[in-house]
């Protein structure tokens, strides 16, 4: 039987092994740490969208992983006031307990057939001409397939950022190479390992937008408020902040980081999970000044700026998602694209499963159409020549940063703004293009 072997288990892993085994194939699903689900395990706000319902529509194995963890939810974000014109995404976007990832990605492969293997590293490939034969685990154990998906995540030399920079990551249980080497299958394979350049929300180390506190640590009245405010608090930034260039004294010089125009909201959030995170890419000691943080305790790194790094190493693909130089190698979530969230990185997964899938029983990929979202976002290489994976193209405005979405979409006529029309277009147009059920079509 044609096999499907996926290697990592994060949210991408589990969309490529989700979607392979839709198709008939077997599927294995190997992951180093023991727990399922990667970085969703800090992550918290999962949004929709219209590229959701095309998702749901084409039949995406991370949908099923989707509707699992909503079971988990603690608000929606049409609670949020930053989201208040959103409300036709009622249904699907939220923040969830990340304490619960592990087990709703548990509950989403149950009676799928995906049989997944904890502490399994990949440290190996074996090849044979431009063809991956096996992977090899720590362990010696050698698994076969006939075709492969990299969704290992931004496994790179975390080292010499970490030596470098020294903020301390919200990665170190997954990425720390103290933990363990990270090792690319790809790269182990001979593919190129790019940073790719340029803006700060394509390439390069960056730091994340927010810091995550103990609940325990924040004053109880503002606990309280939160609390009594469904867990999402409003919080005012004081006047004289306004407008202040977080990039010179607000951060280290370390942080060439993400609100180039100061702060641009009044307001910042923070969310109730099993810690707070507190929409504010400021250092703790800024943090602290804030009435209600004055013995505010990081959870992510103990550094002492609070801060989580960022990094990104992806893998040349072509737009069906296939390794350069590789025939039966696949790139998923963020090895494959310059993404930084859960629903593009499910999107990249889904494709790359299924094409691993078509792989394994001797058929050609496929490339999602350009007048779809998913199809835009993951043809981004081949839309910018040259501008090539640097080009992250967010199809989803951000609210909280006021960044829009990119024009491409609106060119297109593929967002409009209003969110409960974009889904019944993103619905037309998936009906029109004949794509309804692409991705469960039986090809054994
Ligand atoms: C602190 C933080 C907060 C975030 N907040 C949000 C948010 O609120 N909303 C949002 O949408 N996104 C958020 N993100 C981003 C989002 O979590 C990621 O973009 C997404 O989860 C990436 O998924 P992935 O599957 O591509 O990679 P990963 O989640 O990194 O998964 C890769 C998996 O591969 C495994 N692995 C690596 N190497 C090997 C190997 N050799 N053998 C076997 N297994 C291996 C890893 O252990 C890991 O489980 C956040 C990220 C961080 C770090």
């Amino acid at each position: 039987m044609a096999r499907v072997v996926v290697i990592g288990a994060g949210v991408a892993g589990l969309g490529a092994a989700l979607t392979a085994a839709q198709t008939g194939v077997e599927t294995i699903l190997l992951e180093r740490n023991d727990f399922l689900s990667g970085l969703c395990i800090w992550s918290g706000l999962h949004g929709g969208g219209p590229v959701l319902e095309e998702m749901r529509l084409v039949s995406s194995g991370s949908i099923r992983w989707h509707d699992s963890l909503k079971r988990y939810a603690l608000f929606w974000e049409h609670d949020l006031p930053s989201a208040q014109d959103n409300l036709g995404d009622r249904e699907e976007s939220f923040a969830y307990d990340v304490m619960k990832a592990d087990q709703a990605s548990w509950e989403a492969l149950e009676g799928t057939g995906v049989k997944a293997m904890l502490r399994s590293q990949v440290v190996d490939v074996e090849k044979e001409g431009n063809r991956l034969k096996a992977v090899v685990l720590a362990n010696g154990t050698r698994v076969e397939a006939d075709a492969f998906v990299d969704a290992t995540g931004r496994a790179g030399l975390m080292k010499e950022w970490c030596e470098t920079l020294g903020q301390g990551c919200g990665m170190c249980v997954l990425k720390c190479p103290l933990f363990g080497e990270c090792i690319s299958p790809a790269v182990k394979a001979g593919a190129a390992d790019i940073y790719p350049e340029g803006h700060h929300q394509s390439g390069g180390p960056r730091f994340f937008q927010a810091v995550m506190v103990l609940p325990e640590s924040v004053e109880p009245w503002l606990r309280d408020e939160m609390l009594a405010a469904k867990g999402v608090y409003w919080y005012r930034v004081p006047e004289e902040w306004l407008g202040k260039d977080v990039t010179s004294q607000w951060c280290s010089p370390h942080r060439p980081l993400p609100l180039p125009n100061g702060f641009v909201e009044e307001h910042f959030l923070i969310n109730y999970t099993p810690w707070l995170k507190v929409h504010l890419n400021v250092p703790l000691h800024i943090l602290r000044q804030l009435p209600g943080f004055r013995d505010a305790f990081p959870v992510t790194p103990l550094s002492p700026d609070g801060q989580t790094t960022f990094l990104k190493r992806i893998t040349p693909n072509d737009n069906g998602l296939r390794v350069e130089g590789l025939a039966n190698l696949f790139a998923a979530g963020e090895r494959a694209r310059t993404v930084s969230s859960m629903t593009p990185a499910m999107a990249l997964g889904d494709l790359a499963g299924y094409n691993a899938a078509r792989c394994a029983v001797g058929l050609e990929p496929i490339v999602l159409p350009d007048d779809t979202i998913l199809g835009l976002f993951i043809n981004v290489v081949k839309l910018n020549p040259g501008g090539g994976y640097n080009a992250f193209i967010p199809y989803k405005p951000d609210p909280n940063i006021r960044r829009p979405e990119h024009p491409a979409y609106r060119q297109r006529g593929l967002v409009t703004g209003d969110m409960s029309r974009d889904i019944a277009l993103a619905r037309e147009r998936i009906e029109r293009l004949g794509l309804v059920g692409l991705y469960q079509q039986r090809l054994v």
